[in-house]
């Protein structure tokens, strides 16, 4: 058998199922299906005017070149008012380093971070790429799994995960995919847990602003100077601005990692692109309204999904608080299916052939036996798309 060429580490990662979900979406769609596509991990909204106009001044002024590579001065200067403004926390320009999306600043605190055979607690369900990245960048991921029934992990379940070889602490609140997001109870819970074993934390705080009802986001960071110091927190513009193209997406963590992630990407990537910079800062800089009626039009949807997903036969459902997503459990329908449907994955392909409808299997997030409904969609798909999975149940 000839040497695979690819090495073990890349080969052995996983394409990702959200993303390869929505292509199979578009490829139905391409063939003239009249597809519903609950399968998007990004807003349906196009970029405010403001900030489309705000790069093409950009082109036209000349930012053309490489800039800075942790972002500009002036960039670097609104994502710190903006964590001040919104998470009460103070970071210095040099603690904070933009990337080409939340995605990437993410690897590059997890490849900052991890010596080989470091452990990485990933409270499940989690969004695809922890594990993975975590894997690439030498590290162990170590999935924890709340009780049955809940969708948020508690400090005691971390607490028995923990080993001498953990290093780190994931939190993703508001959470892809169940839309959970911790109390500041819980995140303090969480933070006394990471202080206790001396483990970092790192806070993905991508959905921090699309929060509904009561619900309230809560960084690690601001609890204290201590929490401060050992979390890194990662934010962006993707899915706030509906601006997922662009790529731009950051960290802010103490001077220590932030500089060696700085010369990292500066040995990789070097600065993200200087427009999407440009737009970025007119989006942190200017109104608010445009992103706040996005906001509200998720809220919307997310009422009008959760009356249709609670009277679902079969369907256990907790209602989601924030970003995007409803991750309904459909254990029972499946354990009563009739047609061979026995897991998340044989009937996510049964509601694609059967109803033209995408969704993404529990199993891609490490939880089997729901699906991820993503309602970042207009009112009409979203019934229209519920009114098909209605009738697909029934025929199961
Ligand atoms: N974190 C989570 C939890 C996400 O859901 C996503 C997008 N799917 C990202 C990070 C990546 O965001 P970005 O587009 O800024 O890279």
């Amino acid at each position: 058998m000839s040497r695979s060429r690819v090495n073990a580490r890349v080969g052995a990662l996983r394409a990702s199922e959200t993303l390869a979900l929505s292509a199979r979406a578009r490829d139905l769609r391409a063939k003239g299906e009249k597809v519903v596509s609950f399968a998007a991990g990004e807003p349906d909204f196009d970029t405010p005017v403001s900030v489309q106009e705000a790069a093409v001044e950009a082109i036209r002024s000349g930012h053309h070149r490489y800039t800075e590579v942790a972002g500009t001065a002036a960039l670097r200067a609104a994502i710190a008012a903006k964590l001040q403004r919104d998470i009460g926390v103070t970071y210095a320009p040099n603690e904070i380093v933009v990337g080409n999306g939340a995605k990437h600043a993410i690897w590059n605190a997890l490849f900052t971070l991890l010596e080989p055979g470091d452990e990485v607690l990933i409270p499940v369900p989690y969004w695809v790429s922890f594990p993975e990245m975590a894997r690439l960048a030498g590290g162990v991921p170590v999935p924890v799994t709340p009780t049955p029934g809940r969708y948020k992990v508690a400090a005691e379940d971390r607490e028995r995960a923990v080993t001498p070889r953990s290093k780190l602490i994931i939190l993703n609140s508001p959470n892809n995919p169940s839309g959970m997001v911790y109390s500041r109870d819980e995140v303090a819970s969480i933070v006394a847990v990471a202080k206790r074993h001396d483990l970092m934390i790192l806070s993905d705080e991508i959905y921090e602003q699309l929060v509904y009802g009561g619900a309230r986001h809560t960084s690690p960071a601001s609890l204290d100077e201590d929490a401060r110091s050992r979390t890194i927190v990662v934010n962006g513009v993707s899915k706030t601005w509906a601006m997922t193209g662009w790529r731009i997406g950051y960290a802010a963590a103490p001077t220590e990692i932030a500089g060696a992630m700085e010369r990292l990407q500066g040995q990789m990537t070097s600065n993200p692109a200087s427009i999407s910079q440009q737009a970025a800062l007119a989006a942190l800089t200017g109104d608010l309204a445009p992103a706040i009626a996005m906001r509200d039009q998720f809220a919307a949807r997310r009422d009008l999904i959760a009356g249709r997903l609670k009277r679902l036969p079969g369907v256990r459902f907790t209602e989601p608080e924030g970003a995007f997503y409803a991750f309904p459990d459909f254990s029972e329908a499946i354990a009563h299916a009739a047609n061979g449907v026995n897991d998340s994955v044989a009937l996510c392909d049964y509601l694609i052939d059967q109803a033209k409808v995408v969704c993404v299997p529990g199993a891609a997030f490490g939880m089997e036996g729901h699906i991820r409904i993503s309602y970042a969609n207009s009112e009409a798909e979203i019934t229209e798309g519920l009114d098909r999975i209605e009738a697909a149940l029934r025929r199961m």
